[in-house]
């Protein structure tokens, strides 16, 4: 599903190049739950930013769903975003002007999905994610947690193939961010494969596999025995 060959990311300044990323070879199947692990400035968000065709490699080859990712021009990618990869973010960002329930339906708006079909599925997620009574709600007015069970909505509303999730606890307080990654557990066990990046071994832990980097190469790439 996901092939990265050799690949290379750096930026170039006047008298340097600086490697984020240097030779990363990585293959995700369908049904899989990665956990990108390492420190800070190890080149996790450049190298899931590079999966989910927000960032493109300096060198090598990533083929995305078997076509060559590296060839796919700019507006197929909007295309390939809309359609085929959910996002999730630390900082949650919802669009604070719409209601809950209008941000879980904008993806679907932006791929011409009809009003009839829109409204059930919104509601299908609502009901599914137990957050009817929230529906008009702003996201002001909600918790962290729900901020981010209202954005998961949002990125798999389309069903996407691939779900991606950089830090996607990382503002929340223990119990509400084990709440989130049951729930992304869950997805995944329905068939969702998920890439996300986390600093807590403990949430690596909800996936099926750790690949951690360290200065911008993989230096380690398991199954997780025990999961959570
Ligand atoms: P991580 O997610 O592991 O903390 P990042 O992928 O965010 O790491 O960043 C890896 C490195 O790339 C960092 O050292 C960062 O400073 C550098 N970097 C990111 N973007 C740029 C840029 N536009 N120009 C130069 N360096 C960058
Ligand atoms: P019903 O019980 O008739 O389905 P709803 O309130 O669920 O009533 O939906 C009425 C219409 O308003 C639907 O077209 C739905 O898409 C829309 N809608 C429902 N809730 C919201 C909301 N919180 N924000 C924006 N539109 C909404």
């Amino acid at each position: 599903m996901i092939l990265l060959k050799n690949v290379d990311k750096y930026y170039d300044s006047r008298f340097q190049r600086t490697f984020v990323l240097k030779g990363v070879n990585l293959e995700v199947n369908q049904g899989e739950f990665v956990s990108i692990m390492g420190p800070s400035g190890a080149g996790k968000s450049t190298l899931l930013n590079i999966i989910g065709l927000l960032d493109e490699p300096g060198a090598g080859e990533y083929y995305f769903w078997d076509a060559p990712a590296h060839q796919i021009k700019e507006k197929q990618k909007v295309q390939y975003h809309r359609s085929h990869i959910g996002f999730i973010f630390q900082a949650f960002h919802l669009i604070d002007e719409l209601n809950v329930y209008e941000n879980i339906e904008t993806p679907l708006i932006y791929r011409g999905i009809k009003a009839k079909e829109r409204k059930a599925l919104v509601a299908d997620l609502l009901d599914r994610f137990n957050i009817v009574a929230k529906k008009d709600l702003f996201p002001n007015q909600l918790s962290g947690g729900q901020q981010q069970l209202v954005a998961i909505a949002r990125a798999i509303i389309g069903n996407p193939k691939l779900l991606l999730a950089d830090e996607p606890t990382g503002n929340l307080h223990s119990e509400q961010g084990e709440m989130i990654m049951k729930l992304l557990k869950n997805l995944n066990e329905e068939g969702m494969t998920i890439i996300q990046v986390t600093h807590s071994e403990e949430n690596a832990r909800y996936g099926t596999r750790i690949v951690r980097l360290i200065d911008g190469q993989v230096q380690e790439d398991s199954p997780v025995v025990n999961r959570k």
